[in-house]
């Protein structure tokens, strides 16, 4: 069934272009003038006739290349502290350069790299798509690898090492992609943006951030963004989809700052900097922010609910979660769950004396704070300083910025759509807990969504932040073919 999807999409969008102009040129050219046609009658197809066919792609060449080039990457560190980039952005450069596709590297900070890369289409027409990726990498503990972190070894079919998956994998497939439509010959129309940065994984502000702030230009003619943060995926009953997610949850980041008389330990007062700074964590781990359902949450779990065969509830969340008290319970217990409908506030950082019978002047905390797309953040901060309910401590948003999410509809999606529909898979719109560099482009106008169109098994989804990285080597191929077909798509072939 799929088989045959694929070739019924792959045959239409290859000819569909090419067919419906050679059958519209006679009707123009009679329309126009007499004239015209008799020229056309002394030359009449050779327009056309010029125009060489697309090349065939050599899906095992591009393959073996991209399986070096992810061993490549791998091995360059760029463990973020303090990133490292830069050597990853040249390397990548050179690649794109190999081939013909105009690339750029940047070093906005010293060893820091960004780098993009623009295939050229006929361009005026179409706004852009950007395929965004991070070259940094969050620290591997050799000690605790089968595999050292970053030696790219190729082993058991797979690419081992830090940042296979995330993400420099993803990002040697949007390049992969990018080269396969260039030596095919293929003229998409709309230019395509290739965006790798550096700083993903402490926030991106020296990364995504810096490239949206001072080279926007680079991207200027872009609607459209493609990014980590979904991916292809199955149910536990074997049900596949493509989970596409569309927005994400905003940080609100709190540090807590508790003050006191210092002294010794052996005469303590009633209250120091710490028992406060304790008083007010107890308050903020109490607390429960209300449930509140997003569109796209509604949807995701209407959606699941489908792909399961229900609970019932999923069909109908936000009245579930109204009014079935048993549900409520059930359903927040699930901390992926929680996170979707409720703000959360998370202890993660605290600091206090250095010494055991020191008592310190001040006492800090810092909280890991997850709000819903759509807050106001500043309701947010007054809200728990009404919980901490301790006028002496002081609280400090260190990370903040606006949510925006993007719209379920668009070209881009329907491209996506196009591609589950070929593989006979639903497209699930999600949001997700946490958040990526897509939030920058976001506020910059751009719709942007997160997928990736390679399947992992949830033990190699373990290896993203975990131990044992790895990317099998026939997800890199499928990934490479899919996004061919998705750029084909979005590119009017
Ligand atoms: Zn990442």
């Amino acid at each position: 069934m799929a088989i045959v999807n694929v070739a019924r999409f792959r045959d239409r969008r290859g000819r569909q272009g090419w067919l419906r102009l050679m059958a519209m040129l006679p009707a123009l050219l009679v329309l126009s003038s007499g004239k015209i046609l008799e020229a056309n009658q002394k030359r009449p197809t050779r327009l056309i006739e010029r125009a060489p066919a697309p090349k065939k792609i050599d899906y095992d060449k591009l393959t073996s290349e991209a399986t070096a080039l992810l061993s490549q990457e791998i091995r360059i560190d760029t463990t973020n502290p303090p990133g490292n980039e830069l050597p990853v952005a040249k390397l990548l450069k050179e690649k794109f350069l190999a081939d013909g596709i105009p690339a750029t590297v940047w070093e906005p900070f010293p060893g820091r790299g960004v780098i993009a890369a623009r295939l050229h289409g006929t361009g005026r027409h179409a706004a852009a798509l950007v395929l965004l990726s991070h070259m940094d990498v969050v620290p591997a503990n050799p000690k605790e690898w089968d595999v050292p972190p970053f030696s790219g070894e190729v082993k058991d079919g797979a690419i081992w090492g830090r940042g296979s998956i995330d993400d420099k994998g993803p990002g040697v497939i949007e390049l992969m992609a990018m080269l396969a439509i260039k030596r095919a010959g293929l003229l998409l129309n709309r230019d395509i943006i290739f965006i790798a940065t550096g700083d993903e994984e402490e926030g991106g502000r020296n990364g995504a951030g810096w490239v949206v702030t001072h080279e926007a230009r680079v991207f200027a003619d872009a609607r459209y963004l493609l990014n980590e943060g979904g991916g292809i995926t199955a149910r536990p009953n074997g049900k596949r989809y493509f989970a596409v997610s569309i927005a994400e949850k905003t940080p609100l980041w709190l540090k807590l700052t508790a003050a006191g008389e210092e002294g010794h330990g052996a005469v303590p007062p009633a209250a120091t900097a710490v028992t406060r700074l304790v008083a007010a964590l107890d308050h903020i781990i109490a607390y429960r922010p209300p449930i509140r359902i997003l569109d796209p949450v509604e949807e995701y779990y209407r959606d699941i609910g489908e792909l399961d065969g229900g609970p019932a509830e999923f069909f109908h969340l936000k009245r579930a979660l109204r009014d079935n008290p048993a549900f409520v319970r059930s359903f927040v217990a699930v901390p992926r769950q929680a996170a979707l409908v409720r703000d959360t506030y998370t202890p993660t950082m605290l600091a206090g004396s250095p010494k055991t019978n020191v008592i310190p002047a001040t006492a800090t905390a810092e909280i890991d704070g997850r709000i819903l797309p759509g807050d106001d953040p500043q309701a947010d901060l007054d809200a728990i300083k009404k919980v901490i309910d301790d006028d002496s401590i002081k609280v400090d948003i260190t990370l903040n910025f606006p949510a925006v999410s993007s719209p379920r509809k668009s070209v881009l999606m329907s491209a996506i759509d196009e591609l589950a529909e070929s593989e006979d898979v639903p497209v699930v719109p999600t949001m997700i807990a946490g958040f990526t560099d897509s939030h920058y482009f976001r506020q910059a106008g751009l719709i942007a969504y997160g997928f990736i169109p390679i399947e992992l098994s949830p033990a190699e989804e373990k290896g993203v932040h975990g131990i044992n990285e790895h990317l099998p080597v026939k997800q890199l191929d499928d990934g490479i073919r899919r996004m061919v077909e998705l750029l084909e798509t979005i590119g009017g072939h």
